[in-house]
């Protein structure tokens, strides 16, 4: 399954977007794990990104369409993979089509703007794998520190108010027509974010036909 996972900042799709990597033994894609890594690291990409990311604003589509384009040719993208962040444009979901890469589904998580500033105040990434938490409804075993690696919690940069809304605009303005353009061809289905994760679990397995 070649799956596209939408949806606004803080809806879930990286938390999700692990769920479904483990259920069906594929990789996750994501985007702003790439780029934070990048800006960690300080390589060119990431220098050059990371004044976008901290305004709230897209990385250029040029820049992210290379970096994806390069991992989707990695062999482990053979059977399958989940891209979370990508296609984040009209620009960038051509650029994908065009690449001859098969997508099969495009899913596209909801949730209202109001819930999305409270979540997104109370979420957690570890610094070293980039795994998802809240504090409040996706809580670690040990306070601070990763279930997966060890590494300690921290919110990210643009995790802050105004940077939020920001990201919500861009959202609107740029990232939602592509729902439109999937549904044309006939691939776009959507979940509903709720408040529980395991619901919001349950609402993604039922719109991609898993069993629920
Ligand atoms: P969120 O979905 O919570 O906003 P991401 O981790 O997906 O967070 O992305 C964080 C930031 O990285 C974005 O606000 C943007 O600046 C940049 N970014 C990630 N993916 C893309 C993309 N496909 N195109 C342009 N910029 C991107
Ligand atoms: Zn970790």
């Amino acid at each position: 399954m070649n799956l596209v996972l939408m949806g606004p900042p803080g809806a879930g799709k990286g938390t999700q977007g692990e769920i479904l990597s483990k259920r069906l033994g594929i990789d996750t894609i994501s985007t702003g794990v790439m780029l934070r890594t990048a800006i960690k690291e300080q390589t060119d990409v990431g220098k050059m990104a990371e004044k976008y990311i901290n305004d709230g604003k897209l990385v250029p589509d040029d820049v992210i369409v290379k970096i994806v384009k390069e991992r989707l040719e990695k062999p482990d993208c053979a059977k399958g993979f989940i891209l979370d962040g990508f296609p984040r444009t009209t620009a960038q979901a051509e650029a994908l089509t065009e690449s001859g890469v098969k997508i099969d589904k495009v899913l596209s998580l909801e949730v209202d703007d109001e819930k999305i500033v409270e979540r997104l105040s109370s979420r957690r990434e570890c610094r070293e794998c980039g795994a998802p938490y809240n504090v409040i409804s996706n809580k670690p075993q040990t306070e601070g520190k990763c279930d997966k690696c060890g590494g300690d919690l921290i919110q990210r940069a643009d995790d802050n108010p105004d940077t939020i809304k920001n990201r919500l605009n861009v959202y609107h303005e740029q990232t939602e027509p592509i729902k439109a353009y999937y549904e044309k061809q006939g691939l776009l289905v959507t979940a509903k974010g709720e408040e529980e994760l395991s619901d919001t679990t349950k609402n993604v397995a039922a719109a991609l036909g898993l069993e629920v």
